[in-house]
């Protein structure tokens, strides 16, 4: 894919969203990294759910490390694997108190050694905390960045490696988000709501949705009225609120 084609796909997801950020719900980075490691495999609603309970009564690491696994297992029943998830979260708080002083560590190889933190948790928060220029790659985007042809890759390993290097430095802080959203909202798995998205003329993706069968798309998009500017590539800016209150703002494409 030529430079000025991702260019146009990446001015037009920020054109749709100028402030992207996640719609996990967290006010401090200990919550972030716990909501970010609590929501592989599951969606950010049940974690949102889960957490709206938990961090009034513990969102500290000592906090929660007193509560213990009997104390906060009840709180996660609504995420799934919500089992070792329970263990790997006392097991994180104990690493944070007993090797980085109850603080976050701004770094990846600290945040890896936690119990339950992978790769693409890591990159979030080095991103949303500290400003890190990361793409971390979830399943949304690795499709995305498949179907596009902005970065094929056979792994996410692969594909992060590739958005790297084909993702114009000015985006590069923000792509994740805009790629995560798109695939969640528009580009879903089954069926595309490839009619109503708003990079169709420049996706490469050889299969794309017609027309008369987007009424067969899950996609949350797909089963809104149209956008007044559906279809011209330009969307209304929509600033969001609080950086830390995500889920009370929605992609204006969303609208
Ligand atoms: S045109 Fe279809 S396949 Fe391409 S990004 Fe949009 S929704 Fe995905």
């Amino acid at each position: 894919m030529h430079l000025a084609t991702r260019k146009a796909i990446y001015r037009r997801l920020q054109a749709a969203n100028p402030e992207p950020t996640t719609e996990l719900l967290y006010n401090t980075p200990f919550e972030l990294l716990v909501a970010v490691m609590l929501s592989a495999h599951t969606t950010d609603k049940s974690v949102n759910a889960a957490t709206a309970k938990l961090f009034p009564v513990a969102n500290t690491p000592a906090a929660l490390l007193k509560l213990g696994e009997d104390g906060v297992k009840p709180y996660l029943k609504t995420v799934g694997l919500y089992n070792a998830k329970t263990k790997n979260l006392v097991g994180l708080c104990k690493q944070l108190i007993e090797k980085h002083g109850g603080e976050v560590p701004a770094d990846r190889e600290a945040l890896e050694a936690l119990p339950g933190v992978g790769r693409k948790t890591a990159s979030v928060v080095l991103n949303m905390v500290f400003g890190q220029i990361e793409i971390a790659v979830d399943t949304h985007i690795f499709r995305v960045s498949n179907r596009t042809g902005l970065a094929p890759g056979k792994t996410p390993l692969a594909v992060e490696i590739a958005l790297m290097r084909n993702t114009p430095d000015e985006f590069k802080k923000n792509a994740h988000h805009w790629l995560l959203l798109h695939g969640r909202y528009v580009c879903v798995a089954r069926v595309p709501a490839c009619p109503k998205c708003i990079i169709k003329d420049l996706c490469e993706y050889p299969d794309k949705t017609p027309a008369p069968a987007l009424k067969l798309s899950d996609a949350p998009i797909a089963r809104q009225r149209p956008h007044p500017m559906q279809g011209s590539g330009r969307m209304s800016s929509n600033r969001s609120s609080p950086r830390h209150k995500p889920a009370t703002r929605k992609p204006a494409r969303l609208k």
